[in-house]
């Protein structure tokens, strides 16, 4: 298929088109390089440097390079900077998101496939968590997005946008030749692994008083190729709705760092430090839907495998894309 993806060249995204173009697709990559990296983006893909604010821009580039499918990676992701900074994630993860929507309309394409999250959940009743569990975010990051699956069901019923919306729980590790670099980095996994890099003196754990085994919080890791894998069978026709994307299994803060100790061979000193405000205790996913209706089957499932990956991108690129 013709696919057109914006926020093509970060972490998620540019994994994404790698593996689309893997899989013989065509694919335009659409980004205004405000998080992603042009390198990051594969030389297959025809890239367009651009901004959904720009609506006009973003209606001719999906109506002129035929999209069948549009992917919607281009949005902001950080908790902490959307309780300082409301305005910016309601601004382009919500209002600049209708622009590529409305473009998508007026293309005629055929499928919408959104990036969502476990953020919209807030604190979880019960988990694992159905895409049933009720959703209550409890920052705007995770507003934004439930506003975004919102407007979706809308144009669904009323334009006959078939989409997919998934809600990403931890998507961590790498592809041989894509990673994970962010201006301001935040997740655990690439922290830690600076620490091995011998670039941070120790790593931090946030909080080790929760009401879980060891008493650090809990999260459902996914790989990057197996989440790139299920937006590939998001574009078979008929496909529709939202679905959670995770293991099912869930690991401590002090079990990824003893991972990462493992699989670095480093010794990786650790301080605790208070809680991080804003974190559930525990997020795992149940992904039986996705298993069921697209036949999706993660091939990375472990938590070795995903810091084997994302270890083997960071010691290879120690200084991410811009070294
Ligand atoms: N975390 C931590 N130290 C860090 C970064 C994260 O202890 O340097 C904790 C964080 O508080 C959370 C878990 O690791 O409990 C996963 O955080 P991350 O930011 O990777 O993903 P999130 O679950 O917030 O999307």
């Amino acid at each position: 298929m013709k696919v057109f993806v914006a926020g093509g060249a970060g972490y998620i995204g540019s994994i994404c088109v790698e593996e689309l173009l893997n899989a013989g697709h065509e694919v335009t990559v659409f980004d205004n390089l405000s998080e992603g990296h042009r390198v990051a983006v594969d030389e297959r893909a025809q890239f367009i440097d651009g901004c959904l604010s720009e609506r006009q821009t973003t209606l001719d580039a999906v109506s002129s390079c035929g999209a069948e499918a549009v992917m919607h990676f281009a949005a902001f992701a950080q908790v902490g900077e959307s309780m300082a900074d409301p305005s910016k994630y309601f601004r382009n993860n919500v209002a600049n998101g209708i622009n590529l929507l409305d473009a998508a309309v007026e293309a005629d394409v055929k499928k919408f496939v959104f990036s969502s999250t476990a953020a919209t959940y807030g604190m979880p009743d019960a988990v694992p968590i159905t895409e049933l569990e009720p959703q209550k975010p409890i920052n705007p990051y995770g507003e934004s997005k439930l506003m975004f699956e919102t407007i979706l069901n809308w144009y669904h019923e009323l334009h006959r946008l078939e989409f997919v919306a998934f809600r990403y729980f931890n998507a961590a590790g790498c592809s041989e030749r894509l990673g994970e670099e962010r201006r301001v980095e935040t997740h655990l996994i690439p922290n830690v692994l600076r620490v091995a890099l011998g670039q941070k003196e120790e790593c931090r754990i946030f909080g080790t008083d929760y009401p879980t085994p060891d008493g650090t919080c809990i999260r459902d890791y996914i790989h990057i190729i197996d989440l790139a894998q299920a937006h590939m069978l998001a574009l078979a026709p008929g496909k529709c709705g939202f679905y959670n994307l995770g293991n099912g299994e869930g690991y401590s803060v002090l079990e990824v760092i003893e991972t990462c100790r493992q699989v670095t061979g480093q010794p990786i000193p650790a301080v605790q430090e208070p809680r991080r405000p804003g974190d559930p205790a525990r997020l795992i996913a149940c992904s039986q839907k996705a298993i069921d209706d697209l036949g999706w089957k993660p091939r990375y499932a472990t938590l070795e495998q995903i810091v084997d990956s994302a270890w083997r991108w960071h010691s290879a690129h120690p200084n991410g894309y811009t070294g």
